[in-house]
């Protein structure tokens, strides 16, 4: 496929700004010098036709958290990582506010190259006119308190999408451990503050994430929600039983609402860990999507690669593996009509109908 017309990307879910945070001594100005030790800086981004996306904050596990490879029990046929502790709102807000601070540094140092989206006309705006267009989400909504005070701040910073929980249990809700062969089926709903928080982002115009949340929470979460389910980062849990992928019944609860799914990069999500991650093929990405297509519609599959947050396939190896995968697309029959849906169209559907302005 010529470059020149490939079709531009929209992601669903990057960390960036984790490696940012975690590497102090690095400026902002690596993300657009280059950084090749991460899966997205800008230079790579331009040869990908990566215009935007998702740009998570997150809070990692304190260093008093002993790490997954040690909270890991394996089982006949698979695995299960010890669920983290929640984490202190003071230390989830505190660091919140350094990855903010980080992506807002970017903006503005950027000379125009990236800008952070907070209408949906700003996002057309830079996403079309060649520069990145940054949509800032909080991933695991521990940063705001469970009376929602600051979320009207967080807000007004520029935030536009909360996932309610990462893989912890928080005041809103119960993030699924990582595990397989196993059911998202492992706990309670949201809160009563998960719930307020759903209608709180509807009434904002903030989108709310789904992806890591268990399955009374998504089941809660529809029901409440007046917008279109979004779950930015997952799999199939047909192709790939693990605790993270959405079942066949949830991915139709998705379409109804005119939702979309993520496809993630993540090799655990989408291989299962068959076998070493870095063999697994960029063909498997191909497959959730196609499994998603063809059980719900084109309209409701897009990417949620989760760069810079998981191991993804040797071969896709960085952002510019978006251009084999948007050849993979293309050679597994998806027109140029579905491509562009897939590729961002989706996603500004879905920012347009979520988003107040
Ligand atoms: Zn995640």
């Amino acid at each position: 496929m010529n470059r020149q017309n490939a079709i531009p990307i929209f992601d669903g879910h990057n960390d960036v700004l984790h490696k940012l945070h975690a590497a102090p001594e690095k400026d902002v100005e690596s993300f657009f010098e280059g950084q090749e030790s991460w899966h997205l800086d800008y230079p790579r981004a331009r040869q990908a036709g990566f215009r935007g996306g998702f740009f998570a904050v997150y809070a990692p596990n304190p260093d008093s958290v002993p790490d997954a490879q040690s909270r890991l029990k394996k089982g006949p046929d698979g695995y299960q990582v010890e669920i983290a502790p929640p984490l202190d709102f003071e230390y989830a807000n505190r660091i919140a506010g350094e990855m903010i601070e980080n992506l807002l540094r970017l903006e503005k140092e950027s000379r125009g190259r990236l800008k952070i989206a907070r209408t949906y006309s700003d996002l057309e705006e830079s996403f079309h006119k060649n520069g990145l267009a940054a949509v800032m989400q909080i991933e695991g909504a521990e940063a705001v308190q469970p009376s929602l005070e600051n979320l009207a701040d967080y807000y007004q910073k520029g935030l536009r999408s909360i996932g309610i929980t990462w893989s912890r249990e928080n005041a809103f809700g119960h993030g699924v451990p990582f595990a397989i062969p196993a059911s998202p089926d492992t706990g309670p709903g949201l809160t009563e503050a998960g719930k307020e928080l759903v209608r709180a982002c509807n009434r904002m115009g903030i989108m709310v994430d789904l992806a890591h949340l268990n399955e009374k929470g998504f089941w809660d979460a529809a029901e409440i929600s007046q917008a279109p389910l979004v779950s930015s980062h997952t799999a199939a849990h047909a192709l790939i039983p693990r605790s993270r992928n959405l079942t066949d019944e949830q991915l139709k609860a998705v379409a109804e609402t005119r939702g979309l799914v993520g496809v993630t990069f993540s090799v655990n999500d989408l291989d299962g860990g068959k076998r070493p991650k870095k063999d697994a093929p960029a063909q498997a990405v191909l497959r959730h999507m196609r499994y998603i297509a063809d059980l719900i519609g084109v309209e409701h599959v897009a990417f949620g690669s989760d760069l810079d947050g998981t191991t993804i396939p040797s071969e896709v190896g960085d952002v510019t593996g978006f251009n084999l995968l948007r050849d993979l697309l293309q050679e597994a029959g998806f027109d140029r009509d579905a491509l562009r849906k897939i590729c961002y169209q989706n996603w500004f559907r879905v920012l347009k109908e979520t988003w107040k302005d």
